[in-house]
Order: C-alpha cells, then structure tokens, then sequence
C-alpha cells in the first residue's frame, strides 16, 4: 500500500509498505478514506516542529473499520469513523488531572508526529481512539474533526460570551474554524491575514477580514478594542496585548518556535488581561462531530482534494515545494488527501 513517509532525509517520500496488522485484541485496522494536511505537517517539512524519522506523516482523518481484536466493543467492520490522533495513557499524572493532552509517553505517541499517521491506505488504532460519524458527515468533512476539536478545547479555555468583540489573527484553516465557531455563538468576528488569497477567501465567510499586509494590525482598531484576541501565527502576542479590551483574553494557538515577545506583566495586572497557551484537543471530538453535523459552514474552508499520489501538487497549493523546499504563494485553504483514491482532484474556492 501506498505510504507518505517522512524519511531519514526528513524529506517527503511516497513508498510501498506492507499493510499493517492488529498487534493488539484493543486494536482496530482502519480503512482510511480521507486525511487534512495540517499546518503541522507543514511546520514538520520545514524542519519547523519536530517529528520523528522514519514514520508516515498525517493526523487529522476520518475512515471505515476493516477489522477488529477480539476485546473491542465499540466499533465493528464497516463502521465510518473519525481517529483522534492524540493518544494517552490514562494512568500518567496528565492523564489523571484532566489534562490528556499533555500525557506524558506523548513525545512517542503522536500519530503522524512521533508514531505512524493516516497519510496512508490503512492505519492500526486502539479502539478507544475513534469515535463514529453520522451518515450525513462526509468523510472530507469528518478530517476538520480534529482541528475544531482543538478550537473548542482552546474556547472553552477562554471567557467567550456571545457579546465578545473577538479578532482572530490568521485565515489559515485554524483561523476560519475559529472564526466559524465564534460566530456560531454569537460574537463579532474580524479576521486578520497577510496572504492575498486567504484574504479574498476568508471574504467569502466574514464581512470584517483585514489585510495584515498593508495595514499593520495595530492601526485599525481605534473604536473599540477586543474581548477576545486569537493568534494562528504564534508571532503576534505583543501587538495583540495593545489591541485586547480591559478584561480581556489573550488565545495563543499558533506555534513558531522562533518567535519571541516582550511585555509588561504590569499591564497585564492593571488591564486584567489573561493570555492563555492550547494545544490539542481534550475529550472534544465527540461535541465537535455534533458541531460539525449543525453547521454547514465548516465544510466550506475545504478547498483541494487530492490523491496520494499527487501528494506534491497538494502540498504545493499549501506554498511549499516538496522538492526545493522553498516556499511559495499559498492557494488553498483545507487541503484533503485521499489515500485510497487514485482519480478524484477536486479544487474548488470556499462558499460553494
Ligand atoms: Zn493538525
Ligand atoms: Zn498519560
């Protein structure tokens, strides 16, 4: 079966490997019919994030049950299901504080990161980790799961109140789902974005979307100041402390390790702002299938689906040439792979 591996070169390669088998009676062999590239895997192939050689990248998919160890009750062959890539122990001082998404064997666990993901034609899983999917959620749909079930998990970290004046730095996939969710319940979205063409996308989805690119975020907002800011880039943080209302709250969802900001904890004090960190999600995947079922806006921010074998065209609409390794205009949003499929290519703008 065909496989995107991250090989030893920390390239991505496509290869022929042998179908996977259960190792485990909790074990699950998923058919994988559909995964998201996630910024992630990009941050991964520009050498940005970590990840280990040697594995298949991938993690935000959605599947069929082919086949499954004599423990497991939950799902059965033929059931459609989302993975959730963030597997824990249960037993860790994380897992055991509510807090799985730090669990502590993650640094060896995380699919399409430190252990094999779902860029790839079957995946073995621990049953625990699926969850099943409405007939009505498609399976292009069903690879958001877990990027929104990350937004929730960071929402639910905030004080959003349907009231909230929120600004989302970024209209990359995160920055839409954000901006999507906020919506739903009732707040005021302005987007920010330097790229040309998410700018013009984003504007198919929201009435307030400003170019970061000629005006400087710090320059637009002279009437009123936000309740909620949320920064996709991760680089953001200082200017946003001079742009979040008394009161208000601080969402850092984006990671660049190279970023480095200077504040007056002062500030923070006097203003009682918060600034808070999230990553992953945390027991949100089965609200967020809910979520997703509800509203049809979400499905939009997907733009491409590829084959696995025109894996560099997909990655290529992202901006990044898998050759070269240079980085290019970006010219998509939510890029889906299907592992299985050799003929359909898909492209398409949001709001159809
Ligand atoms: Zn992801
Ligand atoms: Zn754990």
């Amino acid at each position: 079966m065909k496989a995107l591996i991250f090989n030893e070169s920390e390239i991505l390669e496509i290869v022929d490997i042998p179908k996977p088998t259960l190792s485990s009676d909790n074990d699950v062999l998923i058919q994988v019919k559909a995964t998201g590239i996630c910024g992630t895997d990009l941050h991964i192939l520009k050498k940005e994030y970590p990840a280990q050689p040697g594995i298949i990248l991938g993690h935000e998919s959605s599947g069929i049950v082919e086949e499954v160890g004599s423990r497991v009750k939950n799902v059965k062959p033929g059931d459609r299901v989302a993975l959730d890539p963030t597997y824990h122990c249960g037993i860790c001082f994380y897992c055991q504080n509510d807090r799985p998404n730090y669990c502590a064997e993650k640094h060896h666990t995380e699919t399409g990161v430190s252990h094999n993901g779902t860029f790839v034609e079957y995946h073995v899983v621990n049953a625990s980790f699926l969850h099943h999917l409405p007939d009505d959620l498609s399976f292009e749909e069903a690879t958001l799961v877990e990027p929104l079930a990350c937004v929730l998990n960071a929402l639910r970290q905030t004080q959003i109140r349907p009231e909230f004046r929120v600004l989302i730095v970024g209209a990359g996939p995160l920055g839409l789902l954000f901006g999507l969710a906020t919506r739903s319940m009732g707040c005021e979205v302005t987007i920010g974005e330097v790229s040309d063409y998410r700018i013009e996308q984003a504007r198919l989805l929201f009435a307030d979307v400003q170019n970061y690119k000629n005006n400087d975020l710090l320059s637009i907002n002279s009437v009123r100041r936000f309740d909620l800011v949320i920064d996709t880039s991760g680089k953001s943080l200082e200017k946003l402390i001079k742009v979040v209302d008394r009161g208000g709250d601080i969402l850092i969802t984006g990671l660049d390790y190279s970023s480095e900001a200077k504040i007056k904890p002062s500030h923070l004090t006097d203003n009682g702002i918060r600034i808070i960190g999230s990553i992953d999600s945390n027991l949100t995947f089965a609200p967020v299938i809910k979520m997703l079922r509800h509203n049809q806006d979400f499905k939009k921010i997907i733009t491409h689906i590829f084959p696995i074998k025109e894996y560099e065209a997909a990655f290529q609409i992202l901006g990044l040439d898998l050759k070269t390794g240079q980085r290019g205009e970006i010219k998509g949003n939510k890029v889906v792979i299907h592992p299985n499929t050799f003929e359909i290519n898909t492209f398409r703008t949001l709001n159809n």
